[in-house]
């Protein structure tokens, strides 16, 4: 499919004023072709400011993954950024900065994905005519096919058409919604910022603890449940959520457990349809599985798409845990450190290490111990750890059950443990002391 894309460096006859040593390139598309380029990533070398690619529309119509631009306002993006723009009627751009490769491609999926748009845009009216609810997609695809960019774009197709569609975040590596190790739903109200993505604004978060699903499949599996309740009461309140539906985006695994997870998830959402990306065997799969009356469709996926190796994966990672502390940029989120003494928390992790069946204790089973909260004492092995402040009331015995299900209130890391004086240093985004006491640790750690 890539053979097709010609590679283009059209140079701009004049470099405008004051664009220094930068190189300008004017790109002129056709309708109904993209833009695509990569902004390398890596560390800025010492002193410098890391490279940035600056998008400016000129003419025409142009839209980033369903985010229409404006025109003469200049997009910035930053290193790893890999960005597609689309136009359906042509449009000319220019990009500002070094892009690792910048080429046209006339070979999209786009025409494809607008009919899927179309189609649920179908249900949603006929879900407003009947008094029903809307559609309930579940997104799913191995790694790298551009699962979350389709979700992107049909919530932005949605939002654009006055909808409110739901996110289900189910990718608990690269959540588009909150920190790696959680799960979340977020009610979208207005296209994405083309730089930015979804404004996250009162998301529902649980906490999952790790960064694959395998780490804790029960739990996965549960918090999953969970998720698909609030919706569905939410749905019966709230007339507008109900039409709108959710848009599912889940993890590349789709084998084994991974795969049970996929199903366990279309039961719990009840979806209507299932797009399959790039993967006919876990479309076929699918089908076989899956009630009739789920609608399981296979979609190609676009030649733009790139690979992201693990260590993109984990800079990614640490850029989202970053921006939740510091805000897009670093910029605009001044977060606090303060003590916190452990005779004021109550630190648990989620799951007992799993034993061999026959060790059980009478009339338990593993699904209990991969439920179970285990309390943390806390030590110096703490350091860097991500914390998540259960939302659950501070209670003793009560509480404590309803721990696991409980969405959390957000996020603290531990940067430094004092085990004589018995208090730790944390990272918050709110000043001290905490909204909550009840605190739950990820595998997860990150390095201020
Ligand atoms: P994962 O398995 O990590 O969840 P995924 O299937 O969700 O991956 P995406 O994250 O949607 O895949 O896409 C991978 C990368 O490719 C992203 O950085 C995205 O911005 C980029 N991308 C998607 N579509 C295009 C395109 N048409 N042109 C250029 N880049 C694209
Ligand atoms: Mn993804």
């Amino acid at each position: 499919m890539s053979a097709m894309a010609t590679e283009v460096a059209e140079k701009t006859s004049e470099e405008g004023p004051g664009t220094g040593d930068k190189v300008a390139n004017r790109f002129d598309l056709e309708k109904e072709t993209e833009l695509r380029f990569e902004v390398e990533s890596g560390e800025p070398e010492e002193g410098k400011k890391p490279e940035e690619v600056v998008l400016e529309l000129l003419t025409g119509m142009a839209e980033i993954f369903g985010s229409e631009l404006n025109r003469n306002k200049k997009y910035r993006f930053g290193p790893g950024s890999k960005i597609a723009v689309f136009t359906w009627h042509g449009c000319s751009v220019v990009l500002e900065g070094k892009p690792e490769a910048a080429y046209r491609s006339g070979e999209t999926p786009m025409r494809l994905y607008l009919n899927t748009h179309a189609a649920l845009e179908q249900m949603r009216k006929q879900a407003e005519r009947d008094n029903e609810r809307g559609p309930r997609v579940m997104v799913v695809g191995p790694t790298d096919v551009g699962k979350s960019t389709l979700c992107r774009l049909l919530l932005n197709y949605a939002v654009r058409v006055g909808r409110r569609p739901t996110l289900v975040e189910l990718d608990v590596g690269q959540s588009g919604v909150s920190v790696p190790g959680t799960v979340s739903a977020l009610c979208i109200e207005r296209p994405a910022d083309a730089e930015e993505g979804f404004s996250v604004q009162a998301p529902l978060v649980y906490h999952f603890g790790s960064t694959t699903p395998g780490t804790n499949i029960k739990l996965y599996n549960k918090l999953t449940s969970c998720l698909a309740d609030v919706f569905s009461q939410r749905c019966e309140t709230n007339r507008k959520a109900s039409v709108g539906g959710c848009i599912i985006n889940t993890c590349g695994w789709v084998k084994g457990s991974g795969y049970q997870a996929l199903v366990h998830c279309a039961s719990a959402f009840e979806v209507d349809v299932v797009l399959v990306l790039d993967h006919e065997r876990l479309y076929n799969e699918l089908k076989r599985d899956l009630p009739h009356f789920v609608r399981v469709v296979l979609l190609p996926k676009s030649g733009g798409v790139m690979e992201r190796s693990k260590e993109c994966r984990r800079v990614s990672r640490d850029e989202k845990i970053r921006e939740y502390f510091y805000g897009f940029r670093g910029s605009s989120f001044y977060p606090h450190i303060f003590d916190v003494r452990f005779s004021d928390v109550r630190i648990y992790k989620i799951g007992a290490p799993s034993i061999p069946d026959s060790c059980l204790p009478l009339g338990m089973s593993q699904d209990d111990t991969q439920l179970k909260l285990v309390p943390v004492t806390p030590g110096r092995d703490l350091t860097y750890h991500v914390l998540s402040v259960s939302c659950a009331e501070d209670g003793e015995e009560g509480a404590r059950r309803g721990i696991v299900e409980s969405p959390v209130c957000g996020f603290i890391v531990v940067t430094q443990v004092d085990t004589q004086a018995q208090v730790m240093k944390v990272l918050s985004p709110a000043r001290r002391p905490l909204p909550r006491h009840t605190l739950l640790i990820m595998d997860i750690r990150f390095m201020t």
